[in-house]
């Protein structure tokens, strides 16, 4: 796998930098039982961490950051998770759930302490290869000491029982509780509210999931089924695991009263819904449309990247369930259900481009949250495709990919004025349509340059070469320029991170809308995301 590496970029400030701990009375019941007794926690703990070079000397304590510049606090340094085993088990009396994460690392340097990413999880026992070790909850980070120094490049397993609440109010969540179980929505920043995790999608690693639950409730995740357990007490045990990597932004897990419809896709390809079993017949209409839609992606971007696909409109009728309309977890699409219950002339370009995120998003990850545009302007730039070639009209009434684009591109300035340049986002417009359109824009420019037959190389290229690996911005652009064999990169910088709009190759005759002082914010309720433009 091909793994950009973060720590170059990290600024000295974040290395040095040290992190509050908390001790108060509460935060001291976080505390394993070991640790109370053997760690002598206190404000001067907890520097950020080692230098890189430590795996070439003395062990340090791994950096507690991988230096995204959109979320520097999100993922861990110092070791790479290879594969995560989650056993959960649904209680659908107290509707807690039991967990216990097994994730098998290799060290990338030596190691006295680590950090997964972990929030509102109660953590019960770490145990580092089979041996007890202490542990501390700190803001989003769990402290892991093993009981010895971990050497540089090797295969350690850490094993966390914990329990946890899809109900619990924290200050970001990815559990969705339903009725009758929950559904998962981790992107980008809360997977680790689910199971501890090095929660970055530049650190992708392969998924076993041991789903126990009661028998009239159905576990489903991310992967295949490989196994069905009846158990004692009116239990069974589903184990589902995926062939591909996959980014913990984009996991899948979900209980509850569903039934699994099985069809085929183009080649044989196996399809497959988790649909409410209340809501099966209704939902038919809208899950009858994956096949055509698999096969005209395919023409285009190649074959489906992973073993399956399908929806899984989940089991809940609350408008604010989750705040968005689908996410692309990995080979199964969460929906809010009502959405699917429109013609198809309504659904079909959104169901494109959540499929198009197998592709860009899920089998290629962005390298950091910046390059974010990847995945929603390609999502996004297919699905409109689709749309027009199906005759159906946006959202704002424009029926050809030239219309929509003349009138993004006149918004273009102040679109970089309000939402940052396209590759170059914060948390707060991170998900504004700058990303969507203003991405779709850029990749419309590009294939406006180089034309159609070259701008489809690239993008073959771009996710052959990155398939089932995570890519940044640089990684695209370089790509674009060697498949073109011409130097893009000053073309496509400009695109990119500039803060005027360039020219629009072939429409010399477009313009930009000149900057009024602020246009009211888009969406910026926390983490909304319904900037597509395939809505
Ligand atoms: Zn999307």
């Amino acid at each position: 796998m091909r793994r950009p590496d973060l720590t170059t970029r990290l600024p000295e400030r974040k290395r040095n930098m040290r992190y509050r701990t908390r001790l108060t009375a509460p935060a001291a019941v976080l505390l394993g039982t070991a640790a109370a007794t053997t760690l002598a926690p206190s404000a001067h703990a907890a520097s950020g961490g080692t230098a890189k070079g430590a795996s070439g000397g003395s062990a340090g304590q791994g950096p507690e950051t991988l230096g995204d510049p959109v979320y520097p606090n999100l993922g861990n340094d110092g070791y790479r998770v290879s594969s995560y085993h989650l056993d959960l088990a649904y209680d659908a009396t107290t509707k807690l759930v039991d967990g216990t994460a097994t994730l098998r690392i290799r060290t990338t340097q030596a190691l006295t302490r680590l950090s997964v990413d972990s929030l509102g999880l109660d953590i019960r026992s770490v145990r580092v290869d089979g041996r007890t070790a202490t542990y501390e909850q700190v803001d989003e980070k769990l402290r892991i000491t093993p009981a010895r120094t971990l050497r540089a490049g090797t295969w350690t397993t850490v094993c966390v029982e914990y329990g946890a609440d899809p109900r619990r109010v924290l200050s970001h969540t990815a559990w969705v509780a339903t009725p009758d179980g929950f559904a998962v929505c981790p992107q980008p920043n809360s997977a680790h509210t689910v199971f501890p995790c090095n929660d970055h999608p530049v650190d992708k690693a392969d998924f076993t999931f041991r789903l126990t639950v009661p028998d009239n409730l159905r576990g489903v995740a991310s992967g295949a089924l490989v196994r069905t357990e009846n158990l004692s007490g009116g239990r069974t045990a589903y184990t589902y695991r995926s062939r591909s990597p996959i980014a913990t932004e984009i996991v899948q897990i979900t209980v509850g009263e569903y039934v699994i419809k099985d069809r085929q896709g183009p080649h044989g390809l196996p399809l497959r819904d988790v649909v409410p079993v209340a809501r099966a017949a209704a939902l038919e209409p809208a899950l009858a449309l994956t096949p055509n839609l698999v096969a005209w992606i395919e023409q285009r971007l190649g074959a489906y990247p992973f073993e399956t696909y399908g929806l899984l409109p989940c089991n809940s009728d609350d408008p604010a369930a989750f705040d968005f309309t689908g996410l692309e977890t990995q080979t199964l699409t969460l929906y809010k259900p009502n959405y699917l219950l429109q013609e198809e002339r309504f659904i079909g370009s959104h169901m494109m481009h959540e499929l198009v995120h197998s592709y860009f998003g899920n089998s290629v990850s962005p390298g950091t949250w910046a390059d974010l545009w990847i995945n929603e302007g390609h999502a996004d730039f297919y699905g409109l495709l689709y749309r027009y070639e199906r005759g159906w009209a946006d959202s704002i009434g424009l029926t050809t990919m030239e219309a929509r684009m003349k009138n993004t591109y006149a918004r273009g300035d102040q679109w970089r004025h309000d939402s940052g340049p396209v590759a170059a986002p914060n948390e707060a417009n991170l998900f504004d349509s700058q990303r969507y359109l203003g991405g779709v824009l850029v990749l419309y420019a590009l294939r406006q340059l180089v034309g159609e037959t070259t701008f489809t190389a690239i993008e073959r290229t771009f996710l052959d070469r990155y398939r089932n690996a995570s890519a940044t911005t640089e990684n695209y652009i370089s790509v674009a320029s060697e498949v073109a064999g011409q130097d893009l990169s000053g073309f496509l910088r400009d695109w990119l991170y500039g803060t005027t709009t360039p020219r629009m190759p072939g429409h010399p005759d477009w313009t930009v809308t000149p900057v009024t002082a602020r246009l009211a914010p888009q969406n910026r309720t926390a983490g909304h995301h319904d900037n597509s433009a395939t809505l």
